[in-house]
């Protein structure tokens, strides 16, 4: 049972997004663990309220009118080396950058590629992120959640039809990730650190200073990129308000100070305006608006 008094009330959005935007929660429950998100949800159908699970907010967008609703930031935050098995069972609250290390101190390969991508494993796997052509789904080999109807179900990879930085969560089936097991593979230890660091050091000299989503837009593809697409229709430092396409990666809009969720989508829709006139290329939102 969810207990209320832990039910905060018009909580600022914005300190827990990368971007640093977002209106107040009208209702906020920190979930520290799989059975807090379950009773949570189960709080939200419930009373017919409106629910969001909450990662690390890397991709998110919250409006500047916040959420009418209960926003669930997701600490469940433990993970599970099967080594026999060769399998790696972590909670949705989890966060990447210390659970990629930590297979990779013990010797464990597959989700290396995604160590550095500022999120969740459940922010993760709903959007199916990923980097260096490899995605977040390749290594799943099953997922626990909570269906709409508040059922708790596991269901094989399959089920979430992953397709390049999206899935049928993304795509708005109400689904809320609880576990996912990722497939492992023993691999040297010091090649999978080096590789983070080389990763690490690599998006310090690429990705600007200011908050962002990261990748606004979807490559159309490995070859064309949106950032290249942006950068060629010559927007760089473009702004609206206070929300900028970044001079240092195109494909990234930044806060430089008080922007405004409307700012950030007037940017956006202008981007996406010009780039479809100069090349005829229509941009995909990587991000999610709330
Ligand atoms: C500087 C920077 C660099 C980035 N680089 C990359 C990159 O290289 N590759 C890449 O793919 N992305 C990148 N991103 C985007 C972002 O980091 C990823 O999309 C990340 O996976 C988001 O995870 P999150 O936990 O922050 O999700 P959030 O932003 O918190 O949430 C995103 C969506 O997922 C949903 N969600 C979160 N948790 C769950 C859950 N448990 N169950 C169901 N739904 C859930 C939320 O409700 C929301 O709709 C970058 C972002 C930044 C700021």
């Amino acid at each position: 049972m969810l207990d209320q008094k832990n039910i905060k009330t018009n909580v600022p959005l914005a300190p827990y997004t990368y971007i640093k935007i977002g209106g107040p929660a009208k209702y906020f429950y920190v979930a520290n663990s799989s059975d807090d998100i379950v009773d949570a949800v189960n709080y939200a159908l419930n009373d017919n309220l409106n629910y969001l699970i909450l990662g690390l907010g890397g991709n998110i967008l919250f409006s500047d009118e916040g959420f009418d609703g209960l926003v669930i930031p997701n600490r469940a935050s433990s993970w599970q080396i099967n080594e026999e098995e060769k399998n790696v069972v972590a909670q949705s609250g989890v966060i990447l950058k210390p659970f990629v290390t930590d297979l990779a101190i013990k010797g464990f390969a597959g989700l290396e590629f995604f160590a550095n991508i500022p999120g969740s494993v459940g922010g993760a796997v709903a959007g199916n992120a990923g980097a260096y052509g490899h995605s977040i789904s390749e290594e799943i080999s099953w997922v626990k959640f909570i269906d709409p109807e508040g059922e708790i179900i596991t269901e094989n990879k399959d089920y979430f039809e992953f397709e390049y930085r999206t899935s049928r969560i993304k795509k708005g089936y109400r689904a809320t990730i609880l576990e996912v097991c990722f497939d492992i593979y023993p691999k040297s230890s010091e090649e999978l650190l080096r590789q983070i660091e080389e990763d690490e050091a690599l998006r310090k000299g690429k990705h600007p200073e200011y908050p962002s989503c990261g990748s606004f837009f979807k490559n159309i593809s490995r070859e064309i990129t949106a950032g290249k697409l942006i950068e060629d229709a010559g927007l760089k430092g473009f702004k609206v308000g206070n929300a900028m396409v970044s001079d240092k990666h195109a494909n990234f809009i930044v806060n430089t100070g008080n922007a405004t969720a409307k700012d950030v989508k007037e940017l956006a829709d202008h981007i996406a305006n010009v780039v479809k006139e100069k090349t005829g290329y229509d941009l995909e939102r990587e991000v999610v608006y709330v």
